[in-house]
């Protein structure tokens, strides 16, 4: 019943607010059903030919369409909705590199460590997009039974560049040596968690910060990857 009234709802929501799908822009009280399964059309696939030699990458679709779309928007603003469907969808990209690295969960201390946002990124949004959606694909996880922790050990060193004005060897040298971990809460064994991965920049950083602190990081997962160049 409530499905048929749907259309009127959206059109109404237009009318009123100017309320508009984050996947494609059309007029629609929320994300659409046409955005909803397109960012649930693609697997998890491994990102083998990106980044980080020996660090084993799965992302749950490439950066493109709505689910590019969509991660802008609930970047920038937040809505709860969007990035609760970013988090089920960076939670099965967890699953399948557990089921690559042969069930990472069953070892004790597993903690998701995301990697972190810009210090001017989370002043300018008022929260911290990377930090809330490892958090929501954390409660994803619990809810199908395994043992999550989010543990947002990174800090910055220093004020680096925005990544994304940069080349890939910009983008290396930018992060160079940029964070290092607290390793309070930490025991051993670490996955990162990550919004986009473009050329890996930003996980070789992680890798190298947890490494100094005596951690071992597994592997990592992202909500998208940028197709592969
Ligand atoms: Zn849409």
């Amino acid at each position: 019943m409530r499905r048929r009234f749907e259309p009127l709802w959206d059109a109404a929501a237009d009318l009123l607010w100017g309320a508009s799908c984050p996947g494609c822009g059309r007029p629609c009280a929320r994300l659409c059903p046409d955005c909803r399964r397109a960012i649930w059309a693609e697997r998890p696939a491994p990102r083998r030919r990106l980044v980080c030699p020996g660090l084993p990458l799965w992302s749950a679709g490439l950066y493109a369409g709505p689910l590019a779309a969509v991660i802008v928007a609930a970047k920038e603003d937040g809505r709860a909705e969007l990035c609760r469907v970013l988090g089920q969808r960076l939670a099965g990209a967890v699953l399948a590199l557990g089921a690559e690295l042969g069930g990472p969960f069953d070892r004790p201390g597993l903690s998701l460590v995301p990697v972190p946002s810009a210090v001017a990124a989370v002043r300018r949004r008022g929260f911290d997009f990377g930090l809330a959606l490892a958090r929501r694909a954390a409660d994803e996880l619990v809810r199908a039974g395994l043992p999550a922790r989010v543990r947002p050990v990174l800090r910055p060193l220093r004020a680096v560049a925005d990544q994304a004005d940069l080349d890939a060897v910009g983008r290396r040298a930018n992060l160079d040596r940029a964070w290092r971990a607290r390793p309070t809460g930490l025991n051993g064994l670490c996955l990162l968690l990550d919004d986009i991965v473009t050329t890996g920049a930003s996980l070789a950083e992680a890798r190298r910060a947890l490494g100094a602190a005596g951690q071992v990081v597994l592997g990592a997962a992202t909500v998208a990857a940028t197709a592969d160049r």
